[in-house]
């Protein structure tokens, strides 16, 4: 640290200083590229609510200057000599790991969100003692361990988002082997998280339900997004009129609530 080697990019990002939630101009470098290492210049990067809450250390652990964006989309621009999933051009993505030991079970079994030593995309620390910098910024540099490959004629803006808010609704299909065509899923709240949570239902061929506490939302939801059906939480009659007609339901609601008035809304083994 404090001295700065030629080989080293400058890149400019912008920078949270405190926890006002403001940003601003932070230029710092980034490491020599390693032998596995992916430089990208950065396109697009996704604000998720979670960099939010960094920025304003609502978490209580936030360290700055920090340059947050966990949903980065970019082209590589080089790579070191023993990356093989990768080459310059490539339209790639970041999430919010880039680092892993390697070593633990979680490590070996490919579930490194697991692995206590994971390092984070942004307000961490990496292996050589630089503070990890997210995707607001120019360019970053990448293990390609971490790096996706974004298919082709894949938006590389639509693609920004799924890489943290899109997961988080498709983690749970997939693990809990939601994804045969014709479930009936409902998706609480509207949010981020929640219309990719009808984007991604949909593209399995869901009936998809949006569960919300007012009417507010329902043209953004049946019209905008294409709902099949949509559900006002306060309303006692349609709640009881749609007991036992969902597969599953994923819950986007990001505050304390009552589960039991959506757990009615469920057929027999609902997850
Ligand atoms: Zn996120
Ligand atoms: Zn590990």
């Amino acid at each position: 640290m404090g001295s700065v080697d030629a080989s080293e990019t400058t890149v400019t990002g912008w920078a949270a200083r405190d926890a006002t939630g403001h940003l601003s101009p932070y230029t710092y470098t980034l490491r020599k590229t390693g032998p596995e290492d992916v430089v990208l210049k950065v396109k697009y990067c996704g604000i998720c609510h979670t960099d939010v809450h960094q920025v304003k250390n609502d978490l209580g652990a936030s360290k700055y200057p920090m340059v947050p964006g966990h949903e980065v989309v970019g082209e590589v621009v080089e790579v070191g000599p023993e990356v093989s999933k990768f080459r310059a051009g490539d339209v790639v993505g970041v999430g919010v790991i880039v680092g892993c030991c390697r070593d633990c079970r979680p490590c070996k079994a490919n579930v490194e969100q697991y692995c206590n030593k994971k390092i984070w995309s942004y307000n961490d620390v990496y292996t050589d003692g630089k503070p990890t910098q997210g995707g607001f910024a120019s360019a970053m540099v990448v293990d390609q361990k971490f790096v996706v490959k974004i298919p082709a004629g894949l938006a590389p803006e639509q693609a920004a988002p799924l890489l943290c808010a899109g997961v988080t609704v498709y983690s749970p299909l997939k693990h809990f082997g939601l994804m045969t065509p014709g479930l009936r899923g409902g998706i609480l709240g509207l949010g981020g998280v929640g219309h990719m949570g009808v984007k991604v239902a949909k593209s399995m061929g869901h009936h998809v339900t949006v569960i919300s506490s007012s009417n507010k939302k329902r043209a953004e939801a049946m019209d905008d997004l294409g709902a099949d059906a949509y559900l006002v939480s306060s309303d006692a009659d349609q709640m009881a009129a749609a007991a036992d007609s969902l597969d599953y339901i994923i819950d986007t609601v990001p505050v304390k609530h009552p589960l039991e008035p959506y757990l009615a809304l469920r057929q027999d083994g609902l997850r």
